[in-house]
């Protein structure tokens, strides 16, 4: 880091775009927080402090909130298409910079870089922006013409988890901006940096300053002054459950309205005729995909007895596959958690799943050797012997941990899947149909798939609606879904009669 510059100044060092102004955007403005205080943003791959942000708090969300009321009535009543046009703009912006945004991800997530998701649901979030309408309304006389609006509800706050910095910018804030909401961001205290390049992008593809706000700071003291502010109409919060629970308190105390995004504990279910060749490297593939920081990260094989040693003996074989580093250092795998405190985390959780009596089939254990030594690396982790009521089967781990548990019958295949308090996603592998489309009725989740990753992966469905059912949260993002939930209805009565 640059000698001169003292602890506040925000700053960034060698990263692979150009952001030098790791600064909060407010309108725009690249600002240091009022309070001039900054957060380190560390490279989980070695440790390294890569950026310095600032650490915003109330008074600087509040100057957030003022630009984007400034933008709203503009911004609200333009013409549809030329929303769209904008989002479109912002959307090839976007994949010019694809790679480097990848980049820029990696270096603050640590997670390998692969073909991004953002630019192509920028598109659809875009064409979606002249879509949005109400409906006409039968009436019970024929003078009387009823119909519904759907508008946007003005200023909204999102809130976002470390995890997949990019991909929650866009599935949170784009389909509320199509809808003609300003936004404002707060993005997580680890890995902040990707909003804020995103957000850079916009306002070059020309969405006016105001529209996209991004503020930096930690959970405890930026966080809480979005749902606390009495301007913001509606709170989108993605992160763990027990901090939704105290945003949906906030919000409760001004009466927003409030989107959750929380964890997952999501099953893969897999069928006694399951193409084991096929299934079995996507199930390792999805628990080690970002080091298994994903909320619909698939963390519980659910076998039929009679398979169980084989499917064991297959996946301990692909985990043991896997291969964990750095990015930087070549095609790899796997890279590390984002931080020590996620790494201890799910170092706990591998204590508590011994000390429960599931057995470490491979891995278990923190990588610490050269070339680990400064980063956050833990080894891909097979459990099995797990029971259904260990923590290590009920909780979410957030790391590459896979846990395997067997059923005897197909209600108790069910049974296992509903058998958490989460409800994310849920994959089932067969070549039966008739019994894959039972399983897609009977499994509570906000998304199930067959035979492959959800839509999150390469094969996904396009405009998926994605959200949870029970404690994974309610709303959708993602899909036409995510821009309606972005819109309030009004009915409008005309009489055109005496
Ligand atoms: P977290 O709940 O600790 O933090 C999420 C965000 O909330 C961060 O920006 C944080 O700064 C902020 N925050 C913290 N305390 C706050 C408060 N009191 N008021 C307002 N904001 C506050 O979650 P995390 O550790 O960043 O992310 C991991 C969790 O996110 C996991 O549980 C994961 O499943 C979940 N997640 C869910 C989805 C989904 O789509 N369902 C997607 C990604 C991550």
């Amino acid at each position: 880091m640059t000698d001169h510059l003292t602890p506040d100044t925000p700053v960034t060092r060698g990263l692979p775009v150009d952001l030098d102004d790791a600064t909060h955007l407010i309108g725009s403005s690249w600002l240091p927080a009022r309070s001039k205080r900054t957060i380190d943003v560390v490279d989980p791959c070695d440790g390294t402090v890569v950026a310095r942000v600032p650490r915003g708090d109330a008074e600087d969300v509040a100057d957030a909130v003022c630009a984007a009321s400034d933008a709203l009535p503009a911004w609200r009543d333009l013409s549809p298409s030329r929303r769209a046009a904008l989002l479109f703009r912002w959307a090839d912006l976007v994949r010019e910079h694809e790679q480097a945004i990848e980049e820029l991800e990696a270096t603050e997530v640590g997670r390998p870089t692969g073909p991004s998701p953002l630019a192509g649901q920028l598109v659809f979030f875009a064409g979606q922006a002249d879509k949005v309408h109400g409906s006409t309304l039968p009436s019970h006389t024929p003078d009387v013409l009823g119909m519904t609006l759907r508008e946007p509800y003005g200023v909204v706050g999102v809130i976002i988890p470390w995890n997949a910095p990019g991909p929650m910018t866009v599935f949170n804030a784009a389909p509320a901006m199509a809808a003609g909401n300003t936004v404002v961001l707060k993005a997580a205290e680890d890995a902040p940096l990707t909003p804020l390049y995103l957000a850079k992008l916009a306002l070059q593809a020309g969405i006016p300053p105001g529209v996209l706000n991004i503020v930096t700071g930690y959970g405890s003291e930026a966080g809480p002054a979005l749902p606390a502010h009495p301007d913001i109409r509606r709170i989108s919060f993605t992160g763990s459950p027990v901090t939704g629970a105290a945003v949906m308190e906030a919000c409760a105390r001004n009466l927003t309205p409030l989107h959750l995004e929380l964890g997952g504990k999501s099953p893969q279910i897999l069928l006694e005729d399951a193409d084991l060749a096929r299934a079995i490297p996507q199930i390792v593939r999805f628990i080690t995909l970002n080091s298994g920081q994903v909320c619909a990260a698939g963390s519980r094989v659910l076998v039929p007895r009679a398979l169980r040693e084989r499917v064991v003996s297959e996946l301990a074989a692909g985990m043991e596959r896997v291969t964990v580093g750095s990015w930087r250092s070549g095609p790899v795998d796997m890279g590390p958690l984002i931080s020590a405190r996620q790494r201890d985390r799910v170092l706990d959780y591998l204590r508590i799943g011994r000390e429960e009596g599931a057995e470490v089939v491979t891995g278990g254990a923190a990588l610490t050797e050269v070339p680990y030594q400064d980063g956050y690396f833990v080894a891909p982790t097979l459990f099995d012997g797990v029971q259904p009521e260990m923590r290590i089967a009920q909780e979410e781990i957030f790391g590459p941990v896979l846990s395997v548990l067997s059923y005897d019958d197909e209600d108790e295949a069910i049974a296992l899947s509903n058998g958490t308090r989460y409800g994310l996603t849920s994959t089932v592998w067969t070549g039966d149909l008739a019994r894959a489309v039972r399983f897609a009725r009977r499994v509570e989740a906000g998304q199930v798939s067959v035979n492959t990753f959800g839509s999150g992966g390469p094969f996904g469905a396009i405009g998926a609606p994605f959200g949870g059912y029970r404690h994974s949260g309610f709303g959708r993002s993602m899909g036409a879904d995510a821009v309606e939930d972005w819109t309030q209805v009004k009915a409008v009565v005309l009489n055109a009669g005496s």
